[in-house]
């Protein structure tokens, strides 16, 4: 059975300890590698093996930086095919998925992170001929980067690909659910000469790999992505030690049809916003609010394309709903749809486990994407994150009443506005708490522009010069000038 190693100091090595941890395919239910079950030790070793990198790698020229990330890009593209089923297995998401998605956009944040280091300008302000004011942005040290199970490979180099080329150092430390494609990310950075220590990757379970990296002295850097209570946890635990801190985490997002709305996009766009990889993107759209005179023929049709999607192996070509990741996130799914019932919704399509799937996949963890009417805005399914395909579908009279609804929850990531009227348009974008919204699209992303969330959602933005900026440490120089 293949055995997955942590990346520190170049090398390819097990944990100290020599533990191991199960790692699950999601559409087979079955063990089919191992990863090191790494603890406080191995966080120590791969610290110290970024520290001792860091002053080499900080002192390199940005193009030559660069050059070495433009390298691992290449190398993960070169090997997209084998990324993507990586990535598949690992997760039970659809390959086609991964390969259209999730594997070109961590080529992508790769390379535009190298290009973009290239390309920076540093702040002056002139002080009434007194004075010359410039900002120095050096890297921090070593910046710890913990990141989720639901884009693995994606949301970790959206994270490295910032760290290092502005010449940090970092130890990663990816979920234990799906550590397969960080674990070819470190083959490709060792096949690429990367120089030892810049990237480190320490595989294990949250409580013993990764809090150790968010109270290590040596780590002033904190980055994470995951859910709402692993971050306050992590926020509690950076606090003490001042550590500079992102914390990207979930959402409750929702999706606004207004009646003038091109229904045409905004329907299917609607359904793959509700349940592209089973519901478990952060950004999915998990509460559908329909302005009444829209809704009945928007529920119809809705329900329509949501149950014509094909689930299946995730390795088919064909499917477009796969597996969700564990059978804990499956029970908690089952549960909140249990739940759905319970406070008086009515399941139009979904609701169960899903049937006729291939002999292979009997075992596996796959749910028929849901969509729950009937239930009002404030119950829990309608609060709380379900992460799962799981979406709820409301009508709505008046704009004040669904922004309203939109805002009421404690999250605040993204929301998608649909409407033909450009004042309304503005309007609504502005009044919704959410670090995105998206109007008459979804999930359109350009890798500079801000990206995080506000209220529970989030602390600090990635993204952009948002990104360049969180991995360094600004300093102004204030030179005076001699006035005659
Ligand atoms: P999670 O919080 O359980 O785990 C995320 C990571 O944190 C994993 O690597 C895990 O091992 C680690 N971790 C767990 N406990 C820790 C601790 N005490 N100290 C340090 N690290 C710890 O989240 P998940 O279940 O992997 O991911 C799903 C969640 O992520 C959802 O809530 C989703 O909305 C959120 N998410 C947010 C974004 C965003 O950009 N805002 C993107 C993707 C996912």
């Amino acid at each position: 059975m293949e055995r997955i190693l942590n990346y520190v100091g170049g090398e390819l090595v097990e944990a100290s300890a020599g533990g191991w941890l199960d790692n699950v395919e999601p559409a087979t239910g079955r063990v089919y590698s191992r990863l090191p079950d790494s603890d406080e030790s191995d966080v120590d070793c791969a610290v110290a093996a970024a520290g001792s990198a860091f002053a080499g790698w900080s002192g390199l020229p940005a193009v030559e930086r660069a050059r070495f990330m433009f390298d691992v890009a290449q190398r993960i593209e070169d090997g997209l095919e084998d990324f993507a089923r990586a990535e598949s297995i690992d997760t039970g998401k659809p390959i086609q998925l991964a390969r259209t998605v999730e594997i070109p956009r961590a080529v992508a944040n790769l390379r535009f992170f190298a290009g973009a280091i290239q390309h920076t300008a540093s702040e002056t302000h002139v002080t009434d001929n007194q004075a010359l004011n410039y900002t120095l942005r050096r890297p921090r040290g070593v910046a710890g980067l913990i990141s989720p199970w639901n884009l693995p490979l994606y949301l970790l180099t959206w994270k490295v690909a910032p760290a290092i080329a502005t010449g940090n150092t970092a130890v990663a430390k990816p979920s234990e659910l799906t550590p397969m494609t960080a674990y070819l990310l470190s083959q490709a950075c060792r096949d690429a000469g990367l120089p030892a220590g810049v990237l480190n990757i320490v595989h294990g379970s949250g409580v013993r790999a990764g809090a150790p990296l968010t109270t290590h002295p040596d780590v002033p850097t904190l980055s994470f992505t995951g859910g709402t209570a692993t971050g306050g946890l992590i926020a509690e635990a950076t606090a003490k030690q001042f550590k500079k801190t992102a914390l990207e985490m979930g959402g409750k997002n929702p999706t606004i049809v207004f009646a003038d709305a091109d229904m045409d996009t905004a329907v299917p766009t609607a359904v793959r916003a509700s349940f592209s990889n089973q519901g478990q993107i952060c950004l999915c759209g998990s509460r559908v609010f329909v302005e009444r005179p829209a809704y009945d023929a928007f529920v119809e049709r809705f329900v329509e394309l949501t149950s014509e999607l094909v689930q299946g192996d995730p390795l088919d070509d064909a499917t477009q709903q796969g597996a969700v990741v564990s059978k804990a996130h499956y029970d908690k799914v089952m549960g909140y749809i249990d739940l759905a019932r319970e406070e008086g919704g009515t399941i139009l399509t979904g609701g169960a486990a899903a049937e006729n799937l291939p002999q292979r996949c009997r075992d596996g963890y796959f749910i028929q994407p849901t969509v729950v009417t009937g239930l009002p805005a404030d119950c829990r399914v309608n609060q709380e994150e379900i992460f799962g395909p799981v979406v709820t579908v409301m009508p709505f009279d008046d704009e004040d009443e669904v922004v309203g609804w939109a805002n009421g929850t404690d999250y605040g990531l993204s929301s998608s506005v649909w409407t033909e009227n450009v004042s309304r348009a503005h309007r609504v974008a502005d009044r919704i708490a959410s670090g995105t919204v998206w109007v008459n699209c979804w999930l359109l992303r350009d890798l500079r522009v801000p990206f995080g969330g506000m209220k529970h959602s989030g602390v600090g933005r990635e993204g952009g010069d948002e990104a360049l900026r969180f991995y360094t440490e600004p300093k102004n120089v204030c030179l005076r000038m001699e006035a005659k």
